[in-house]
């Protein structure tokens, strides 16, 4: 259905000569500030409801996002992308602009990269690829189980991964499936495994982040949903976080150890925190009635720590948390994380997974017997910025 929008987006743009061009969101730019600065209807975002209007300050800073635009300069259609799934799609249908919620169309492609260190495997899947965020990727899933210091000139790196494609770039973070790399000859690896965590040969999970809950809440009000197709409203629906009901003015507390990274509001979310975490984790708090003092930009938290107090700002209907957990930039289910600990597969999931990675290595010893490089990426359509503790590992 979408890539019929695209094809149709397009050649609404060569039939009737319409131009299509491209920008980057820019930091602190809202939706409402957007419709506001090309002259489109406020009412766009004012007809929305609570739930869209809380997707609509999902957008990243930094996002790439279309405008078509008639020769006399008026815009017909425009599409925002919202995380790695769906997008804005405000459209001109002649009796006045309205939005909608639509998947992004994408193809997931498999790829392989072998290589021998010559720097460090940062530099050289950089080099060999032009893919920083695969590197990335790539230090993120080892860098709890290996000590990269340990590395030698030669050592080699085989990396099994999945890569989204959206208008013939790449879009978004690459997921990587199955990994090695060696350390003076010895190897270690990391598995993807079917619960989207990465665990080392034995079957123990190397990444753990535990989250602590944030709030003393009353009820759950709502839950968190990916790209949910509503029967009644036929449209797409998505609720990137937890709502958790409280009164006005009880404490919320960091989720877990980490650096604020945002204090202020942020669209519908009203007053908003984010915590940057381990692992490429961050959490988001949004709807507060005030900030604890002391808290600002920079500062380092403790799980635990309060950091602020439940409100009622930004697009709300009662005192309530928003609460959201993102993990390389990307939206994740808090519930998912909240309860898991690093856990070490057993029994028959253990029987399974132990397959599942035989079946790897094997693919791994074939792809290091002809040391395949994959073809350089020229250009990304949605760039994540490396977080801190990225940086600093691979300064070392
Ligand atoms: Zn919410």
């Amino acid at each position: 259905m979408f890539k019929f929008l695209i094809v149709l987006f397009l050649m609404v743009a060569s039939l009737l000569g319409s131009t299509m061009s491209e920008n980057n969101w820019q930091r602190g730019e809202t939706l409402l500030t957007f419709l506001e600065s090309n002259a489109l209807p406020l009412s766009i975002y004012y007809n929305l409801d609570r739930e869209e209007q809380e997707l609509a300050s999902e957008i990243v800073a930094g996002v790439k996002y279309q405008v078509l635009k008639s020769d006399e300069g008026k815009i017909e259609q425009v599409l925002i992308p919202i995380g790695e799934e769906l997008q804005l799609h405000i459209i001109d249908e002649g009796e006045g602009y309205k939005l909608t919620t639509t998947p992004i169309a994408y193809q997931d492609i498999d790829d392989v990269l072998t290589v021998e260190t010559t720097l460090s495997p940062y530099q050289d899947i950089i080099s060999t690829t032009n893919n920083s965020l695969l590197a990335h990727e790539f230090i993120q899933a080892f860098k709890n189980s290996v000590n990269f210091k340990l590395l030698r000139k030669g050592d080699r790196v085989v990396v099994f991964y999945k890569k989204r494609i959206r208008l013939g770039k790449q879009f978004g973070s690459p997921k990587i499936e199955a990994s090695m790399v060696e350390l003076r000859g010895r190897k270690n690896y990391v598995f993807r495994y079917n619960d989207g965590r990465y665990y080392d040969e034995s079957g123990k999970e190397v990444e753990g982040f535990f989250l602590a809950r944030p709030v003393n809440f009353t009820r759950i009000s709502s839950s968190f949903t990916y790209k949910r197709w509503h029967p009644v409203l036929h449209r797409y629906r998505a609720h990137l976080g937890i709502d958790y009901a409280a009164p006005t003015g009880t404490p919320i507390k960091a989720a877990g150890n980490g650096k604020v990274s945002h204090v202020g509001t942020k669209g519908g979310y009203g007053k908003t925190i984010i915590i940057n975490h381990q692992d490429g984790y961050k959490t988001l708090y949004a709807h507060m009635n005030g900030y604890r003092g002391g808290i600002r930009s920079g500062k380092w938290v403790k799980k635990g720590d309060v950091i602020g107090y439940v409100g009622n700002t930004g697009i709300s209907t009662g005192p309530h948390l928003h609460f959201g957990l993102y993990k390389s930039n990307k939206a994740i289910n808090p519930a998912s994380v909240v309860k898991v600990t690093k856990s070490k597969l057993k029994g028959k999931q253990k029987e399974e997974f132990i397959a599942h990675t035989n079946a790897f290595k094997q693919k791994m010893d074939t792809a290091l017997a002809d040391l395949k490089l994959p073809k350089k990426e020229s250009s990304f359509e949605y760039i994540v910025s490396l977080d801190n503790q990225t940086e600093n590992i691979i300064k070392q």
